[in-house]
């Protein structure tokens, strides 16, 4: 099994197995699979990559 990174433009989780998929592209979780709308956080801690309020899968 190969690994992917969180497709969030700045996320660099590694994606589950349980992965969400959306056109193609694999997200660590639904935060960043939505764009983080409200900057809801992603799901590991340490992780910054909601608070760049980016919103770029939408645009
Ligand atoms: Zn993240
Ligand atoms: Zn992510
Ligand atoms: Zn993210």
């Amino acid at each position: 099994m190969s690994e992917r990174i969180c497709d969030c433009k700045y996320c660099h989780c590694t994606v589950p197995a349980s992965a969400v998929e959306l056109d193609g592209k694999v997200y660590c979780c639904e935060a960043c699979a939505s764009a983080h709308p409200d900057r809801a956080p992603c799901q590991s801690s340490e992780c910054d990559c909601h608070q760049h309020g980016w919103g770029g899968i939408k645009t």
